[in-house]
């Protein structure tokens, strides 16, 4: 019998990936054929924006370094607004998963090129998805519209992120290529790309650990953030994700952070409907047991495991799983009242 289904799409954009890549920016906008080219940023990247619009000369339109975590509404009027206002045929985001939500807020509506510029290891420059929120709600969607066609990728940029947030970041990245591990009928490709991916991200977090501004290391990291932002662009997200959005979105939580604390309790909770990428997972760690593997790993990099510490509590756990069984999601195991709040109180004390 044939195991094997799949549908995909495979994404055209350009990838340039090289240490010092982004000094030939001019000419890759050229080769794109964008002319008025609006920078974003958050504001704190404002200073390695302007140098950017340096590079641009008279390519930029403007410049817009207003992108917030979780992409509030008010920041995408205002982006739209100034896309309509500067005629912009191309939006540059120079960031993390922040500034591209906020560009791909924009092309989800206007008729713009997105060039991404990467600085942190989210992965969102390699998928279709993008979310907004309103009102307290994160609410996430998919649109062919929003792939950027151009993406630069300097590990160069990243020297620069903190390590709690590298680390945080790589989680992040390490959640999209497990939750693509157990994608149903997933693109084979895409579970190649989860499988390096992984394999990739858990090998260099020690290293890291050891020498954040290693350039190696750097480019080893932005390079497995790669491989599983391509994992998740080609499947999708369940429990890991619409968890780690709904703390995030509901409750406040550090988007990255979260993932790290969730994701050893998110892999136990799917361990039985999920064997094979229990296997490969517990075959990158090195280990027999997954969930024991990944909260070691935790324990060793010295990253917060506890929810109570990023900010949530027990008194809360009723009201997220109230909000997860209303989240419609595809994951490996049916959702289960009693399960989920067991696995909440267990990501709070760790
Ligand atoms: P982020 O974009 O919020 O950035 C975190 C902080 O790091 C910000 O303050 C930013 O200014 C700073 N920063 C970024 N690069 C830096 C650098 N090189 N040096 C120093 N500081 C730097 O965080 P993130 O982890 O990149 O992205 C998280 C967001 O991305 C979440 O909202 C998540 O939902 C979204 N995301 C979306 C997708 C997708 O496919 N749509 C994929 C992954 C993540």
């Amino acid at each position: 019998m044939l195991t094997h289904a799949f549908t995909t799409e495979r994404a055209g954009a350009r990838v340039v990936f090289a240490t010092g890549c982004t000094s030939r920016v001019a000419a890759e906008v050229d080769r794109l054929g964008a002319t008025r080219v609006l920078v974003v940023c958050s504001p704190r990247r404002g200073r390695q924006a302007a140098h950017f619009s340096d590079l641009l000369g008279a390519r930029v339109a403007g410049a817009l370094p207003i992108a917030a975590e979780h992409v509030p509404i008010a920041t995408v009027k205002l982006a739209l607004e100034e896309t309509d206002r500067t005629r912009a045929d191309a939006l540059l985001v120079l960031g993390g998963g922040s500034a591209l939500g906020l560009g791909k807020a924009v092309a989800a509506e206007r008729d713009v090129k997105l060039i991404a510029v990467p600085t942190t290891y989210a992965g969102s420059e390699m998928t279709d998805i993008y979310g907004v929120t309103d009102g307290g709600e994160k609410r996430t969607a998919r649109s062919a519209r929003v792939r950027p066609s151009l993406v630069l990728y300097d590990p160069a940029l990243t020297t620069a992120l903190p390590l709690p947030a590298s680390l945080g970041s790589l989680y992040n990245a390490l959640a999209h290529a497990v939750e693509a591990l157990w994608w149903p009928e997933a693109d084979p490709i895409a579970l190649l790309a989860a499988e390096h991916g992984l394999r990739t991200i858990l090998d260099v977090m020690p290293a890291l650990v050891a020498e954040p501004t290693s350039i190696v290391a750097r480019e080893q990291a932005l390079l497995g953030a790669y491989l599983a932002g391509v994992a998740l662009g080609e499947t999708g997200t369940g429990l890991q994700h619409k968890l780690a959005h709904l703390l995030g979105g509901s409750f406040g939580l550090p988007h990255a952070a979260t993932h790290a604390a969730i994701l050893p309790h998110v892999v136990r909770y799917n361990a039985q409907a999920a064997p094979d990428a229990l296997r490969c997972i517990a075959k990158a760690l090195g280990v027999t047991d997954a969930p024991a593997g990944l909260q070691a790993l935790a324990q060793r990099l010295g990253i917060e495991t506890r929810l109570s510490a990023l900010g949530f509590s027990l008194a809360y756990v009723d009201a997220a799983v109230d909000k997860l069984l209303a989240t419609p999601m595809q994951n490996p195991r049916k959702l289960e009242r009693a399960a989920l709040r067991a696995l909440l109180a267990g990501a709070c004390g760790g």
